[in-house]
């Protein structure tokens, strides 16, 4: 996998520090406490677990000792980008079904396309998905140069996009009316989805402080941010 976090060993981060171990699930002491639902609804890959005195032999390392935090940055880094661009077909979807629900659906004495409020939708979910897209194709890209500012896009695309695509589910579902919180349609799962990749694979707020420490860390030794030409 490319990696993509350049090597960090501060020590006042605990970077550099840890190690990432296999540990089996039928290890002695490894304890499956609960399933955890989402959402209201049962998940049995959720799960809560309690490690009890549990051992595993030196083998089961994975890479070496003060790797860990690399090793899980190697993970989420290409991760994070795969996760945008399933977002991004998902919002592809929901924006197909509001403009058909918008050229289709008749009120007031005239099909929702009329209507200058729909109309705000479909123009404002066209520029959510557009620079979704070429936010993902910028991130995506820098990854495989291996670029050093492939680590600020990610965190960017991580905050961007899954925001974007609960704005366009959100406003694909006020078109459909009752419908679009129905089990008739998807919209419903998507935007339980969206609002779930906010959190997972890191918050925002944790992302956003990151972006902020890149860009003064460049301000700071070169004087500024090269957007490109
Ligand atoms: C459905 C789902 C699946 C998941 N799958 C996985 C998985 O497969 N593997 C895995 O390792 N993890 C997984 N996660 C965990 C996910 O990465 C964490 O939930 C997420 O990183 C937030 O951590 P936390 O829940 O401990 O919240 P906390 O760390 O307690 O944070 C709570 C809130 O505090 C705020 N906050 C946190 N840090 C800061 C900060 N520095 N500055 C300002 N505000 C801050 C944010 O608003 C944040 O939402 C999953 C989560 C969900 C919901």
């Amino acid at each position: 996998m490319t990696r993509v976090v350049e090597a960090d060993h501060d020590p006042a981060s605990g970077r550099g520090q840890m190690a990432q171990l296999i540990v089996p699930t039928d290890a002695p002491g490894v304890n499956i406490v609960r399933g955890v639902g989402i959402w209201g609804r049962p998940t049995s890959d959720h799960v809560e677990v309690r490690y009890e005195d549990v051992r595993v032999p030196a083998s089961n390392l994975l890479g070496a000792v003060g790797q860990g935090h690399q090793a899980a940055q190697d993970r989420l880094g290409a991760g994070r980008v795969f996760h945008c661009m399933n977002s991004i077909g998902q919002m592809w979807r929901a924006f197909d079904l509001m403009v058909e629900r918008a050229t289709t659906r008749t009120v007031h004495g005239g099909p929702l396309q009329d209507k200058q409020f729909v109309q705000g939708f479909i123009a404002d979910s066209y520029m959510d998905i557009s620079a979704a897209r070429l936010m993902t194709i910028q991130a995506a890209e820098r990854v495989a140069r291996n670029d050093r500012g492939a680590r600020t896009d990610i965190s960017s695309i991580k905050v961007f996009v899954p925001a974007a695509y609960s704005r366009v589910v959100d406003r694909a579902i006020q078109v459909w009316g009752a419908a679009g919180v129905s089990s008739d349609l998807p919209l419903s799962g998507m935007y339980l989805g969206a609002r779930t990749l906010r959190l997972a694979d890191g918050p925002d707020e944790v992302h956003k402080v990151l972006i902020a420490k890149h860009v003064l860390d460049r301000y700071a030794t070169e004087g500024g941010w090269d957007f490109g030409n």
